[in-house]
């Protein structure tokens, strides 16, 4: 009990050790934000943030499945992250990590693979791979924490409570997003396929498309059955409906886009007439004009 006041007397103060916490890098704000929240069941979110926020910004969410033998984790956040994946994982479950699933190559969703044993079985899209053997923190050494295993259109990974199921749609945010199904719960995690209720990043030095991305998302929505509640890439856990929605402001984006162009606009003045604000009322713009950018330079 003595113990205990005096620690939550020098956390208090803001004296905490950096030899308690290992987490003497990191914004606390931030820290304090990355919770575990159960999904359903089995499957937990370690939630994430997005960067219009630097300072607590720790990356996407990230998915803890509890399995038989031992626990998945779709996603890894920034550099500098695993421990507290760690200690998030360890506030529901005793197993150990044995694979990794990178939704895509983004430094704030496999940042912290390497803070995991060598032994982890790490999956994702065979683009995502390739991706990813450009990123700075995969040379040498660090290339063991490059995915091991890769699929190009759909890999099923366990079986009845412990089935995962990864699709791969086509391009959209990069040309290496694997949608993952958790068919037993009823759960898909979309990545940044669906990261937020904003225009989203297209990032085409990565193979990513504004004209593709409606595309992709509406074979996901036709072709997974059975979903009611789904993880976004950085907001909290939603309903199938809601990324139906996502799906339907793609679409509206890229064909507003078109229309302008086809009219002769630049795309300085397409960013100004391109408002789908009306339409979608619960929506951010932040990142609308970015995109529009993006989706004019691919149209024809
Ligand atoms: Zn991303």
């Amino acid at each position: 009990m003595r113990r205990g006041i005096t620690l939550a007397a020098i956390v208090a103060v803001g004296v905490l050790p950096v030899t308690l916490t290992g987490l003497q890098q990191l914004n606390q704000g931030a820290v304090d934000g990355a919770q575990i929240e159960q999904v359903k069941g089995n499957l937990y979110v370690i939630k994430g943030s997005t960067p219009v926020d630097r300072d607590l910004f720790s990356g996407g969410n990230v998915g803890v499945f509890v399995m038989d033998s031992g626990v998945a984790v779709v996603d890894t956040k920034l550099p500098g992250w695993g421990q507290v994946l760690l200690d998030r994982i360890r506030s529901v479950t005793d197993k150990p990590v044995v694979t990794i699933i990178n939704t895509h190559t983004h430094g704030d969703h496999v940042g912290s693979n390497e803070f995991f044993p060598d032994t982890v079985n790490i999956v994702a899209h065979a683009n995502t791979k390739t991706n990813m053997e450009e990123m700075p923190g995969f040379q040498g050494m660090n290339a063991k924490y490059l995915p091991k295993q890769t699929f190009t259109d759909r890999l099923t990974l366990g079986s009845g409570a412990d089935q995962v199921d990864l699709y791969y749609f086509g391009a959209g945010h990069t040309n290496g997003d694997t949608f993952i199904v958790y068919p037993a719960l009823g759960v898909l995690q979309t990545g940044d396929m669906f990261p937020w209720r904003d225009a989203p990043f297209l990032d085409v030095n990565n193979g990513g498309s504004g004209v593709a991305l409606p595309n992709s998302l509406s074979e996901a929505i036709s072709t997974i059955q059975g979903v009611d509640t789904v993880v976004p890439g950085h907001i909290p856990v939603t309903t199938w409906e809601s990324f139906q929605e996502f799906q339907r402001f793609t679409a509206d984006l890229l064909s507003a886009v078109r229309t302008a162009k086809g009219a002769g606009q630049s795309a300085d003045q397409a960013t100004r007439t391109v408002d789908l604000s009306g339409r979608y009322p619960d929506y951010d713009s932040t990142r609308v004009e970015a995109a529009v950018r993006v989706i004019f330079d691919e149209l024809p």
